[in-house]
């Protein structure tokens, strides 16, 4: 079977005409909100980037308002959503619109690629949405529908298996409906060919699918190397001293990028509590203090890592002679006015 044989883009437009789903975005061809809408569904589900591209649409309505906004502003609209490099970068690249290219975004995805943030797949979605470039996108979802539907069984973490893929949708994309294709395919493997159950029943391509023929949809799309989850404890603490909490601003590189957070003390084991707190004393240099709560342990999943947080407010009778680097004192209602992780947020909300 070649890759023409069935018109795969006629069936997949058909659906797609049908079937396609309304979202706003797609009402647009500014490449300014195309790139939004790209860079926050990155590594999120529609759903929940919804409300983030309407938050950054209204609140920044041209790329000169979000290249001309301070960064935590755009850290603040931001979050919630992980993976805070995407928020810096989506300034950084803001401000090189804005600044040097007039404002102008490039129209071809090899020009696109060079921005920050901006990979192949982003930089083709683009070029194709908002410029009409004949250029398909290959995500997860591009990778299971076509694994499985002409049963390949290449692992798709490794060249072959991308090339694979790669010279299949570029022999499929349709010349006169390019943006159209690539949404199709995105809505198709999210929807109908998606990961757990894919709805083999409604597909128009059943008749043609080599994985449904062969009872490979359960183990296609194939990857090398499984990725090792490891556990990492955190055990902040939140150190009161007159309504004022110690507060500390996060690297500008590794996760959480940024953002703040309280003073922690991380552990690949379970620390016993007075431990710890023999341990925290030492770190952040306070003598005397009174142990007001414990949280329960809060989970928290990132890719490749499983959190265990568990937060210690301690009211101190005096304060730290002095604080360590990126540490600082933040009023107790101020707190929620900076840039959070989510799992911070989710403490000081239920605390
Ligand atoms: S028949 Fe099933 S596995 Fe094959 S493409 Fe359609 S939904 Fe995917």
């Amino acid at each position: 079977m070649t890759a023409n044989s069935h018109n795969y883009s006629k069936i997949l437009l058909a659906w797609y005409d049908q079937n396609g789903r309304d979202l706003p975005w797609r009402n647009t061809r500014d490449p300014y909100k195309i790139w939004l809408s790209e860079i926050i569904l990155q590594q999120t589900r529609v759903d929940q980037g919804m409300a983030y591209y309407f938050a950054f649409t209204d609140q920044f309505k041209t790329v000169k308002d979000l290249a001309n906004a301070p960064q935590e502003a755009v850290l603040k609209t931001w979050q919630g959503l992980g993976y805070y490099s995407r928020a810096r970068n989506l300034h950084a690249t803001a401000q090189e619109i804005a600044f040097n290219r007039n404002g102008e975004f490039p129209k071809s995805a090899k020009e696109l690629k060079e921005l920050k943030g901006v990979g192949p797949y982003t930089s083709a979605a683009i070029a194709s949405i908002a410029f009409g470039e004949v250029i398909p996108v290959v995500d997860g979802n591009v990778y299971r529908w076509i694994t499985r539907l002409f049963g390949i069984e290449l692992p798709i973490d490794q060249k072959d298996g991308q090339k694979a893929v790669q010279e299949i949708v570029e022999a499929i994309i349709p010349h006169d409906r390019p943006a159209d294709f690539n949404q199709a395919m995105m809505d198709f493997g999210a929807t109908l060919c998606s990961q757990k159950k894919p709805n083999c029943e409604a597909c128009p391509f059943k008749q043609y699918c080599i994985a449904t023929e062969n009872q490979l949809t359960d183990i296609l799309p194939i990857k090398a190397k499984k990725t090792k989850v490891q556990t990492v404890y955190l055990n902040y603490f939140v150190l009161e001293h007159k309504k004022q909490i110690i507060m500390k601003q996060r690297p500008d590189s590794g996760i959480w990028a940024g953002l703040n957070d309280f003073p922690l003390i991380e552990s690949d084991q379970k620390i016993e509590e007075t431990q710890l707190i023999d341990q925290a004393e030492a770190k952040f240099i306070f003598s005397e203090g009174k142990l007001l709560s414990v949280s329960p342990q809060m989970k928290h999943l990132l890719s490749h890592r499983k959190l265990l947080a568990q937060f210690y407010w301690i009211q101190l009778h005096t304060p730290p002679e002095y604080l360590p680097e990126d540490h600082y004192w933040c009023a107790i209602e101020d707190l929620d006015k900076k840039p959070l992780p989510k799992l911070i947020e989710n403490y000081w909300k239920t605390r």
